[in-house]
């Protein structure tokens, strides 16, 4: 029997392993603010790279960064009827700007101080993004507009889990205006596919893209696009959304533009947005009962070298020749980008440093001892695979050259590796189902989850569809998405109803 490194495993209880390793790989903690959290330099340090490169993918796709206030007045909101009931219920305001002595010791609100119009925190910025672009865009000149903001929002959320559901989480939301509904369309679906493909290269996160059903769209959105992953305890987790507006906003918001035949015409607009709870699904897809395992192209850190120091005449030598090491390898390339190498100098015990990398989740550890040196090694742990066939760690020694000249290459295979397991777990874990009594007994069991059922159906709305989600709900069971380019077999019939299928969607439980 294997000991791990963390309190508890996966099988044991999942929900309690995912707060253990965010605790034990000293990513995030509870803040005093019941849904907000402290996001510490490891956890952060990977949102940085989630940053950078989703970053760098949104510019490559023509838009531009900038930013908008924090506070939005209320009537911004009451201009879209639908999105501001969907957001209603979650959504904090500021009424008062100073605060006085209550005569108890304490302070409350002064009431000389109330703010004319309330200001909500903002939960999303389409309506205050909309108002500038109605500014912005006069004419068909003017179009597109294609920007994009990193901030803070703030959902007051009822059930909250660090990184996956927050109060107060960080994204990138995406804002564009465009001339035609073709064009508007084009880039909801473009953006999703940047979604997919950040996560799968990136995170080597698999995911399914696809269209949400009514039921779970974005307030005001006239479609929904989403990228659906599938966690290890075989729920899914909508990773990132993309969405159609239409000129639901653009008529709220009056974004009205000449058209090349001097005629006024509303605006199309999307939006589109990636969170912090991508890390959440990080955990989820590549942690394992030693704690968490980041993808390179992901890991602010990705070589960890830990010279075996013991207060001794050797440590100097131990330390230059890691050092050495070091610089090596952060001259070479790996994944597109310079290998970030780390020397760790701290004062702690060695074993500590190995199993506290471990559980940050580093893909390469490198041990030096006097002995490594001495023949010119280095040992070496890959966090993709920890242990031998044996049950005993697999750390190997090798020689120090060899390791440096293998190291861009080893890094690529612990990517590969990861995204691998990810996919084989998604496609096992997909079942196509023909009939309801098949998803009751799929989904007999309240709290094992067995993946999604994969069922045709006749895409019902309004009542009906409602039903059908009242249905499902009592199996704890949400419709995820309907995937991309797949299509029902023409003498499918519906699932739910009975009447000839037109499309197929994912059940499942979810986040
Ligand atoms: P939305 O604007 O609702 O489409 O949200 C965009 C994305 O942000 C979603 O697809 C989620 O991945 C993420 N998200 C939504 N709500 C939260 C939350 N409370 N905490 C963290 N991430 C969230």
């Amino acid at each position: 029997m294997i000991k791990h490194a963390l309190p508890v495993t996966r099988d044991a209880d999942f929900a309690a392993w995912y707060q253990a390793v965010i605790t034990e790989a000293d990513m995030a903690e509870e803040s005093g603010v019941r849904g907000c959290m402290v996001i510490r330099p490891w956890g952060y340090g990977i949102w940085e790279r989630i940053q950078r490169l989703l970053d760098d993918r949104i510019k490559a796709t023509g838009h531009d960064n900038c930013y908008f206030p924090l506070f939005i007045p209320l009537s911004y909101f009451e201009k879209e009827a639908e999105h501001v009931d969907g957001f209603a219920k979650e959504m904090a305001v500021v009424t008062h700007h100073r605060l006085i002595a209550d005569g108890k010791g304490g302070l409350v609100p002064d009431p000389s101080a109330k703010l004319e119009e309330p200001l909500v925190v903002r939960p999303t910025s389409e309506t205050v993004i909309g108002v500038a672009f109605a500014r912005w865009v006069q004419s068909w000149r003017d179009l597109p507009v294609l920007i994009n903001q990193w901030a803070n929002v703030v959902r007051w959320e009822m059930r909250t889990r660090m990184f996956l559901r927050t109060a107060e989480f960080l994204w990138q939301e995406g804002h564009t205006a465009h001339a035609t509904e073709a064009e508007a369309r084009e880039e909801t679906l473009r953006m999703v596919e940047v979604y997919r493909d950040f996560a799968e290269t990136c995170v080597a996160m698999p995911v399914i893209v696809g269209e949400k059903p009514e039921n779970e769209r974005f307030p005001g959105a006239v479609g929904t696009w989403s990228i659906e992953a599938m966690m290890q305890d075989g729920k899914a987790l909508q990773a990132g959304t993309s969405h159609f507006l239409g000129t639901n906003f653009s008529s709220a918001q009056g974004i009205r533009f000449q058209n090349k035949d001097g005629q006024l015409e509303l605006a199309q607009t999307t939006s589109w947005g990636m969170s912090t709870r991508m890390i959440g699904g990080l955990i989820m897809v590549h942690g394992d009962d030693d704690g968490l395992r980041v993808p390179p192209r992901i890991a602010p850190w990705q070589i960890v070298i830990v010279p075996m120091l013991r207060d001794n005449d050797e440590d100097e030598a131990l330390i230059a020749y890691a050092k050495d090491i070091q610089s090596n390898l952060s001259t070479l390339t790996a994944l597109g980008e310079p290998v970030r190498a780390l020397l760790d100098l701290k004062p702690a015990k060695p074993a500590t440093k190995r199993w506290g990398w471990v559980k940050k989740g580093a893909p390469i550890v490198i041990e030096i001892g006097g002995r490594d040196m001495a023949g010119g090694n280095v040992s070496m742990i890959r966090r993709d695979r920890l242990y031998r066939d044996d049950g005993k760690l697999d750390s190997q020694v090798v020689l120090r050259g060899n390791f440096e000249a293998d190291a861009p290459q080893l890094l690529a295979d612990i990517q590969q590796a990861l995204f691998d397991q990810a996919d084989a777990r998604l496609k096992a874990n997909i079942a196509p189902v023909s009939d309801w009594s098949a998803i009751e007994a799929m989904f007999a069991d309240g709290q094992r989850n067995p993946g999604w059922a994969d069922v045709a159906w006749s895409k019902p709305t309004g009542t009906v569809l409602d039903a059908i989600v009242e249905r499902l709900k009592a199996l704890k069971l949400t419709l995820r998405n309907v995937p991309i380019g797949q299509t029902a077999h023409p003498d499918a019939a519906c699932i739910f109803a009975g009447d000839p299928a037109v499309e197929r969607v994912l059940v499942g439980r979810a986040y």
